[in-house]
C-alpha cells in the first residue's frame, strides 16, 4: 500500500479557484434556469440561486483582496521567487513547497492542520503536560 500523495497549494490560489468555479456554477444554473424556462417559478428560482452564486463569487474575490493584503512577501527558497503565505503553513504558489513560519514545525510532515486553533491549543496542552 502507498501513502496518497497530498499536493498543497497555496491558500490563495485555492480561494481563487474556489471563486472562479462560483462563477461557473452560477452561469451553470443560469443555464439550467433557460432550459427550464417552461416552468416560469423554476426558472426564477435557478436564475436567483445562479445570482446568488455570481454574488458570492464578488464577496469571495475581495475577501482575497483583504487576505492579499495580510499575506506575508516571501521570497520561496526552492524556486526563488516571490510568493507570498497565509497563516503559519502555506505552499509555494510557483512551485507548491510547502513553507512554514513556525521554526518548531521545520522539516516536520506538511499538514494543514498546524493553522488550526484546535491543533495549537491541544499542542500547548501536551507542552503543558511534558512539564509537569
Ligand atoms: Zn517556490
Amino acid at each position: 500500500m502507498s501513502e496518497p500523495k497530498l499536493v498543497y497549494s497555496s491558500k490563495i490560489n485555492k480561494i481563487r479557484t474556489f471563486a472562479l468555479s462560483l462563477v461557473f456554477i452560477g452561469i451553470l444554473i443560469m443555464y439550467v434556469g433557460i432550459l427550464a424556462k417552461k416552468i416560469p417559478w423554476l426558472m426564477f428560482t435557478f436564475f436567483i440561486i445562479g445570482v446568488i452564486s455570481v454574488l458570492m463569487s464578488t464577496v469571495v474575490y475581495l475577501w482575497i483582496g483583504l487576505l492579499s493584503t495580510r499575506a506575508i512577501h516571501i521570497i520561496c527558497p526552492n524556486c526563488e521567487k516571490p510568493t507570498k503565505m497565509l497563516g503559519r503553513v502555506d505552499a509555494c504558489m510557483n512551485c507548491k513547497q510547502p513553507l512554514t513560519m513556525d521554526k518548531d514545525l521545520e522539516g516536520k510532515e506538511f499538514d494543514e492542520k498546524y493553522n488550526s486553533a484546535k491543533y495549537r491549543k491541544e499542542l500547548k496542552k501536551d507542552q503543558e503536560q511534558n512539564e509537569q
